[in-house]
């Protein structure tokens, strides 16, 4: 049977980062840089004051408390600059520093010595100035020519921000990929207002496919549910095809049942099955094929947690991939309680992860790890993953654990 370790390296070595285009910052938003981005300007573009205060020349040696100041104007965020002929000058935040000046006084750390009206013509410093004190350098954040983002860098606020500031109007980012849904199973109801007759469910997986895929970047462009006829699914899989997805992602009927027909009509279809049934669990049906033209296909087992698995650690890393992303990094916790697991198998487990009061992750597994419950996930933030050597894991042991959603942080529960 296919190890975990080598399934992965069938999904990456045949997940090929996707095509980029180009678009506005706030469009890019979720996507990945495929091109690094170079500052054309110096971020603040001028030197310019920290604070409401007094522009000054101060040179080398500072100001010392209690000198005294003639105050020749007034400058606001805005301004144009100048050349000062070395008077101090009233000055705002943000506003360029003319030339010729070099410092900035905090307004409350001065005193008014004469005035005219509104315009304050001597001032006293109550503190002494330091050299360059209270300015923002040009370039101090960002120096023009220098690498702003890197590629490979996911498009987040904070990157929206940073673009923003420095006037980016356009960055390549990696196409979203194109996925297609199928998901197979004649007691399956898609219509929430269809009441179930005997022996019927509502479907869950698609549901909760289309909410992870479109939270982890792709696009759902396809999904469809089908009975448990091969032709129905045949006619599923020609549709996704047509759609001119990257990927498709079909649920259920990868077994050994009666109904098992996903892997047979993939290989009537000519796919390239790559591996059927890993040593995994819970999911071990999982199957992951080229399809003719060349999209993707993950076949995942229909039990619920088998679908989260699948999605988590077969889709996810391919979706990575797909938009140029390296290897996702696990994080790792100490196991609150012992736990025991079958040797042989690659254990991914529903866990909770808390922090300790000496900000250690702890890690504990909930009770329901079935692979048909689904409420159990509602009171976990991550899964804990357990290598094939299996067995007796003592309490303290460190555990590799991944944040339960793709392309979302590790989040402590309330
Ligand atoms: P299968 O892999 O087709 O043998 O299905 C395994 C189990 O998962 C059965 O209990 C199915 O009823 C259930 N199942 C299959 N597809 C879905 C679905 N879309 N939503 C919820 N449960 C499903
Ligand atoms: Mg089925």
């Amino acid at each position: 049977m296919t190890t975990y370790t080598e399934a992965l390296a069938l999904i990456l070595a045949h997940s090929k980062r996707l095509p980029a285009d180009c678009c506005a910052p706030l469009a890019a938003l979720g996507r990945v840089l495929s091109e690094p981005v170079h500052s054309a300007h110096d971020l603040p573009p001028f030197d310019n004051a920290a604070m409401d205060g007094y522009a000054l020349a101060a040179g080398d040696a500072g100001f010392a408390a209690g000198s005294e100041h003639a105050v020749g104007g007034r400058q606001a965020a805005g301004d144009a600059g100048h050349v000062s002929n070395g008077q101090a000058l009233e000055i705002m935040t943000g506003a360029r520093l003319p030339d010729g000046l070099d410092s900035v006084i905090a307004v409350e750390r001065t005193e008014v010595v004469q005035r005219d009206g509104d315009t304050i013509q001597r001032i006293r410093l109550s503190e002494a100035l330091a050299p360059g004190a209270n300015v923002r350098r040009a370039g101090s954040d960002v120096r023009a020519g220098s690498e702003a983002l890197p590629a490979g860098r996911s498009v987040d606020a904070a990157a929206v921000m940073l673009l923003a500031a420095l006037g980016v109007a356009s960055v390549a980012v990696t196409r979203r990929p194109r996925v297609a849904v199928i998901s197979t199973g004649k007691e399956l109801i898609d219509d929430p207002n269809q009441p179930l007759q005997s022996g019927q469910i509502y479907g869950s997986n698609a549901p909760y496919l289309v909410a992870a895929l479109q939270s982890a970047g792709a696009e759902v462009v396809l999904c469809r549910t089908v009975d448990d006829q091969p032709q129905h699914f045949r006619q599923a899989l020609d549709a996704a095809l047509a759609a001119d997805v990257e990927m498709v992602i079909s649920t259920g009927a990868v077994s050994m049942g009666f109904h098992d027909f996903v892997p047979s009509t993939l290989r009537a279809l000519g796919a390239e099955v790559l591996y059927h049934k890993v040593a995994i669990r819970p999911g071990k049906p999982q199957l992951f094929a080229r399809l003719p033209d060349g999209p993707l296909l993950f076949g995942l087992p229909g039990n619920p947690m088998a679908v989260a698995v699948g999605l988590r650690f077969f889709v996810a890393p391919a979706l990575r991939a797909l938009a140029g992303l390296p290897p996702e990094r696990s994080l790792l916790a100490r196991l609150a309680a012992p736990c025991r697991v079958k040797p042989g198998m690659r254990h991914f487990l529903k866990a909770r992860v808390e922090q300790d009061a000496q900000a250690q992750l702890i890690v504990s597994l909930p009770g329901g790890q079935e692979s048909f419950r689904i409420r159990p996930l509602l009171d976990c933030n991550a899964w804990a993953v357990f290598p094939e050597a299996g067995d007796e894991h003592a309490a303290g042991q460190l555990v590799q654990i991944f944040p339960l959603q793709p392309g979302q942080p590790l989040a402590l529960l309330p």
